[in-house]
């Protein structure tokens, strides 16, 4: 699903569906003094199941006027209140389909039926799952008026009965983009000192993931790393639905500084970029396994230790426990997948004309997986075990570049396709003032870090 509105859309834009929650909160005050009709029924068919989230205040002052000409109404007449509201919300029980509903309704079998074939979003109406919510109102005579289904945090579906029949829309919802930013200091963890600035695990992670290629979070965090983040939060009807996209973030790493800034491409697709355009993203994972210690490094003058001689230990091992996946490291394909020595269950993959890297002792391999099957990075292709010459389960992991083996933990890994320079200078262009923002804000971190007594700092 694609969220994206352009920049210059953004912040505190003004829904088109605002009046719809006034009326929501509204309904039942609209009830109580006896509104005329014509008003009570305009307000209750644009009642919406959006909660109401406009303050009382912004309610009453946009109804003011519709309040008063309904009070003198209901004081010159007496004429009888309309029920509060027909809207009835229905909440979808566990194996109920929209027929069982309809006809819990006194909506009709056939009813359900015609609804279904309006449209392909009403046809979502046959896989209704249990705790959704749909919002219903009917005609006097007990037929289907309208029914209100959000299909996304973002669209609704809407059926109407017309002049024509029932028919289906789907409605879009205006998604507010606000811009916030956050910046911290590691004292404990990334996510733990993430948390206490204000950012979301799923912010953190983004986090992570942008500069995870030049920094491992595991093993090079240390205390006094900082970051600054600049984001977005997504609003619907004034209310927050969930966090965007960073769009620019700095990363201090031992003294390195790491900066990204977002690129968006016309299909919506996102990639993180250096302020020079290089991608953040590299050619080679450094890891193959995720939160695994490591438990050998890349050493010429290793003492094996079941053979007991001295024999160069030509790659990484990565202790984790038995069926952890292991990921490809880079894009390439199958070179060799089988039972090879002390290797025991071995897949080594070629990148280009010039990589291969090798993953051994697996317990298995992923399935369909066979000599010249392509992979991408990150796809999992096996799972760690102890086959071969093992003393426990772990992943050994090797690195070649022209079949010479390289320490793949600090091998100088090639970064992947850099920004199109068809592209580069509007880019540039465009992410100028989030680069002056993320300086000042780095900035004004690295003085609020001066002003602290060091010894106030645990
Ligand atoms: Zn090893």
């Amino acid at each position: 699903m694609r969220l994206d509105y352009s920049p210059a859309d953004a912040p505190f834009r003004r829904s088109a569906r605002r009046p719809v929650m006034i009326a929501t909160l509204c309904v039942a005050m609209l009830a109580a003094v006896a509104a005329h009709e014509g008003t009570a029924s305009r307000h209750a068919a644009t009642a919406a199941p959006a909660s109401p989230e406009a303050t009382l205040q912004e309610a009453v002052d946009e109804l003011d006027s519709a309040l008063d000409t309904d009070l003198q109404a209901a004081v010159g007449d007496d004429l009888e209140a309309p029920p509060a509201s027909q809207w009835e919300t229905v909440v979808v029980q566990k194996g109920q389909t929209l027929s069982d509903i309809f006809e819990q309704q006194g909506l009709g079998f056939s009813e359900a039926m015609a609804t279904v074939r309006l449209s392909e979003d009403a046809a979502k109406l046959k896989s209704l799952r249990a705790g959704e919510k749909l919002v219903l109102l009917k005609t006097p005579e007990q037929k289907l008026e309208e029914l209100r289904y959000e299909l996304d945090e973002t669209t609704t579906l809407q059926i109407r009965r017309g002049a024509e029949g029932l028919e289906a829309m789907t409605i879009a919802a205006e998604i507010e983009r606000q811009q916030k930013q956050a910046s911290a200091v590691i004292r404990n963890s990334l996510f733990l000192d993430g948390q206490r600035a204000g950012l979301s695990n799923r912010l953190l992670m983004q986090l992570a993931e942008m500069f995870g290629y030049d920094i491992d979070f595991a093993l090079d965090l240390r205390v006094g790393d900082r970051f600054s983040v600049i984001y977005e939060e997504l609003y619907k009807d004034g209310e927050k639905v969930r966090d965007g996209d960073i769009l620019a973030a700095e990363f201090v790493n031992r003294g390195q500084r790491y900066r990204a800034l977002r690129y968006m491409d016309a299909d919506g697709n996102i990639a993180y970029y250096t302020p020079e355009g290089e991608s953040m993203r590299k050619a080679f994972l450094r890891t193959p396994v995720d939160f695994a210690r490591v438990s050998s490094g890349f050493n010429p003058n290793r003492r094996h230790p079941i053979l007991n001689t001295i024999r160069a230990h030509k790659g990484v091992d990565y202790a984790a426990r038995t069926g952890t996946p292991v990921k490809a490291t880079a894009d390439g394909r199958v070179l060799f997948i089988g039972v090879k020595g002390g290797y025991g269950r071995v897949v080594i993959l070629k990148h280009g004309s010039q990589y291969t890297t090798l993953y051994a002792h697996l317990s298995r391999y992923r399935s369909g997986l066979h000599n010249g099957s392509r992979v991408q990075q990150g796809q999992v292709i096996g799972y760690v075990g102890s086959s071969g010459l093992a003393t426990a389960p772990h992943l050994h992991y090797e690195f070649r570049i022209n079949g010479i083996h390289k320490n793949p933990m600090t091998v100088a890994l090639p970064r992947s396709a850099p920004l199109p320079r068809s592209i580069a200078p509007r880019w540039r262009t465009e992410t100028a003032p989030l680069l002056a923002q993320l300086e000042s804000l780095s900035d004004s971190q690295v003085a609020q870090a001066e002003q602290v007594d060091p010894t106030q700092v645990q």
